[in-house]
C-alpha cells in the first residue's frame, strides 16, 4: 500500500499532471482544506475551493459562459446547504461548456438509490467519507487520465472534421472543373450528357417539350489551316461565351460537344421557340465580325445550325433528340451553311 502511495508522487507522474486544475467543493472548509492538503502533495498545485455551489458557479461562470477558471475536475460535496450536490452536479452537466467536466461526488451515502441520483445527474464516480487519501488519489488520477484521452479524441475528432470539410470543398471544385470545358469554359460534353438525360426525363414527367440545338462551326478547318491553331482555339472561346451570352432562360444550357461543335439545351421549349432563338444565335456569332478570308460562305465567321424538338414518350431516348437535330444541321451545311434548319420527318428523304 505505502509503495502505491509512493509511486503516485513519482515525479514524473506529478509533472505530467501539474498544469491540471481541480475545484473543490464543500461547504465545509475544514474538508476543503485537508483534500487541498493531500491533492497539493500529490503534485496538483491547482485546487480551488468553493463552499457552496454557487461559489462552485461562479468560478465555472455558468450564467455568462465566461469561463473565469478552466476547470479539469470537480469534486463535489452533496450535503450543502442552499443547493445540494446532485443538484449542482445536474446544472453543471446541463451547461454546454461545462457538460464534459468530471465530476466526483463526495458523499457518506452509498445506499443504491442514492447512488443512482448520483450517475443520473451525470457524475462519473463516487469517493465515500471519511475519506482515504489511497483512494481520493486513485480515483482523482483515473478521472483525470480518463478526461484527457476524452479530450484528445475530441481533438482527433474534430481535426478530422476540419480534414472532411477541406476534402467535400476539394471535391466541390472538381466536380465544376469536371463539368466544364478547359478551352471554352462552358459546360463540356460529360454534363451535356448528363444535363440533357436529367432534362429529357423531366419533360416526360412533365409532358413538356424539349428542344436541342446543335451548331457546327463553318469552314473551320480552313480557318486553321491558315491563321493557325492557337487563333483557332482563340475563335473557338469567342464563339462558345457568345453563345453562352445569347441564352435566355437561367435552365438553358450551351455546351461544347467535341471539336468546334456545340450544342444548346432548351428544357421546356416549343419547336418555334428554339427555332428564333437558334437564329439569334446565327445572327450573333455573324455579328462577331471576327474576319475568315478563307470561307466560301462569308468573310466572317459563321455557324451552321440543326434544331429538334420532341415530347419524350416512353419508349424513346434523347438519343433521338440529338440524332434529329444531328441530321437538320447535316441538312443546313448541306443547304449553303450559315443557316438554321428545323428537324422534320421530311429531311430523311435527302
Ligand atoms: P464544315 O463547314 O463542313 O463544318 O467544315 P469544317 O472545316 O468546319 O469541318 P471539319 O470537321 O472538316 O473541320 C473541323 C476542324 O475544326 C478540324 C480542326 O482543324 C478544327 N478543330 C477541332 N477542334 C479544335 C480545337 O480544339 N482547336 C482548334 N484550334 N481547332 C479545332
Ligand atoms: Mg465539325
Ligand atoms: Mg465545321
Amino acid at each position: 500500500m505505502q509503495g502505491k502511495v509512493r509511486n503516485m508522487q513519482n515525479p514524473s507522474k506529478i509533472k505530467k499532471v501539474m498544469p491540471l486544475r481541480i475545484l473543490v467543493v464543500d461547504d465545509s472548509p475544514f474538508i476543503c482544506r485537508f483534500i487541498k492538503d493531500i491533492l497539493e502533495k500529490a503534485g496538483y498545485k491547482d485546487v480551488l475551493c468553493a463552499f457552496s455551489a454557487f461559489e462552485a458557479f461562479e468560478y465555472l461562470g455558468i450564467e455568462n459562459s465566461e469561463i473565469k477558471a478552466k476547470i479539469d475536475l470537480i469534486l463535489m460535496d452533496v450535503v450543502m446547504p442552499g443547493m445540494d450536490g446532485i443538484e449542482a452536479c445536474t446544472k453543471i452537466k446541463s451547461t454546454e461548456h461545462l457538460k464534459d467536466i468530471p465530476l466526483i461526488m463526495i458523499t457518506a451515502m452509498t445506499e443504491d438509490e442514492f447512488l443512482e441520483a448520483a450517475f443520473n445527474a451525470g457524475a462519473m464516480d463516487y469517493i465515500t467519507k471519511p475519506l482515504s487519501k489511497v483512494v481520493l488519489l486513485t480515483r482523482i488520477r483515473s478521472a483525470l487520465t480518463l478526461k484527457q484521452e476524452m479530450d484528445r479524441r475530441k481533438a482527433r475528432e474534430e481535426e478530422l472534421l476540419g480534414v472532411t470539410r477541406l476534402l467535400e470543398k476539394a471535391n466541390a471544385k472538381l466536380q465544376e472543373q469536371t463539368s466544364l470545358d478547359g478551352l471554352t469554359g462552358i459546360a463540356n460534353r460529360r454534363r451535356f450528357e448528363e444535363f440533357i438525360e436529367m432534362e429529357w426525363k423531366r419533360a416526360r414527367r412533365n409532358t413538356k417539350p424539349i428542344s436541342l440545338i446543335m451548331i457546327d462551326i463553318d469552314v473551320f478547318k480552313a480557318y486553321n489551316d491558315n491563321y493557325g491553331h492557337l487563333a483557332g482555339d482563340d475563335c473557338l472561346k469567342q464563339v462558345a461565351q457568345a453563345l453562352q451570352r445569347g441564352l435566355k432562360r437561367p435552365g438553358d444550357l450551351a455546351a461544347r460537344y467535341g471539336g468546334e461543335e456545340f450544342t444548346v439545351v432548351l428544357p421546356e421549349t416549343a419547336s418555334d421557340g428554339a427555332a428564333a432563338l437558334a437564329e439569334e444565335l446565327r445572327s450573333l456569332i455573324e455579328g462577331l465580325n471576327i474576319p475568315h478570308a478563307y470561307s466560301s460562305v462569308k468573310d466572317v465567321v459563321t455557324i451552321s445550325l440543326g434544331v429538334a424538338t420532341i415530347v419524350p414518350e416512353d419508349a424513346m431516348s434523347c438519343k433521338t433528340l440529338i440524332e434529329r437535330a444531328d441530321k437538320a444541321l447535316y441538312h443546313a451545311k448541306q443547304r449553303g451553311r450559315n443557316q438554321v434548319r428545323v428537324y422534320s420527318p421530311a429531311l430523311t428523304e435527302y
